[in-house]
């Protein structure tokens, strides 16, 4: 399949390692020039290198925390400064704490509206405009099943995403006209360092081997496996080409089928 997009320009955040950097892996296969964004500066500056010598497009890297209003002005005008324009922007970061309502601070919820809600508005704000005047964009978020499916332990992330889904669903109408499409995508069961992170965490505080729980955290998905962050990203890439042109407004959950509702 073709994608057509190998004269556009990303900026990827949370793209250091998991699927903001399969994401990146994947758009800079399809000749995209990216722009990548995380705290840790060694991780990320071995991605950017890995990226730029499988694919040889242009790889640009900024470190950053896109919780802090300042970073992410920086990040972005960064970004427009290396590529010269966003076309793309792929908002990801690490998810909130886990935990239920009683366990959880006032800084527990200012520190994850702040890097899981209120960072996608300001990159989308900062972005918006540019893509207004090219006629053409592509903003998508990484958010979660608990969107769609909210557990009452990861109430911080439900609460977040399911509000990063109505800025996504508001947007997009707005958007339309204007050759932008606006969309979100719910990973689940992804094999990555966050995952591995929660089930190390429910292993301590419940008195369970690791491997037990990861053996049974799997049997729950109906693929009866773990996704590859490179099966969230091919997902991500359609959304991003030009075929995918005509969906906006979306919020997929690509999960092997662990949500359980319709919609
Ligand atoms: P990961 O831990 O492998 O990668 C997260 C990336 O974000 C890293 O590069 C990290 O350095 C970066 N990051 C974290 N906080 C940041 C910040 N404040 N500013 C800038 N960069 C930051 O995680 P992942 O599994 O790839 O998860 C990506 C997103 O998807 C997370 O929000 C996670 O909660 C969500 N998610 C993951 C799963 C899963 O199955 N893995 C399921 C549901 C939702």
């Amino acid at each position: 399949m073709k994608t057509d997009i190998a004269n556009r320009c990303a900026l990827i955040t949370g793209a250091s390692k998991g699927m903001g950097k399969a994401i990146a892996h994947g758009l800079a296969r399809e000749g995209v020039d990216i722009c990548i964004v995380a705290r840790n500066e060694e991780t990320l500056a071995s991605t950017a290198k890995d990226i730029e010598s499988e694919t040889g497009v242009r790889v640009f890297w900024k470190t950053g925390d896109v919780s802090k209003p300042s970073d992410i002005r920086d990040i972005f005008n960064f970004a427009c400064e290396k590529l010269g324009k966003v076309d793309i922007l792929l908002n990801n970061a690490g998810g909130p704490k886990p935990g239920n309502l009683l366990s959880l601070s006032e800084d527990d919820w200012s520190a994850a509206i702040d890097q899981t809600l209120r960072s996608v508005i300001r990159l989308t704000t900062l972005a918006v405009p540019g893509m207004m005047e090219r006629k053409w964009g592509r903003i998508i978020t990484i958010t979660s099943t608990v969107a769609k499916e909210p557990s009452a332990t990861m109430v911080l992330s439900a609460t977040t995403r399911a509000g990063v889904t109505a800025f996504t669903k508001s947007l997009s109408s707005d958007l339309a006209p204007q050759g932008i499409t606006v969309n979100t995508v719910g990973p689940g069961g992804v094999l990555t360092d966050r995952l591995r992170g929660l089930l190390e965490i429910r292993s301590k505080s419940e008195d369970i081997p690791l491997d037990n729980l990861l053996h049974e955290n799997q049997k729950i998905i109906p693929m009866g496996r773990y996704a590859s962050p490179d099966e969230i990203a091919d997902y991500v890439v359609f959304l991003c080409s030009e075929r995918g042109r005509y969906i906006t407004g979306t919020a997929l959950c690509v999960d092997g089928g662990l949500t359980k509702g319709v919609f």
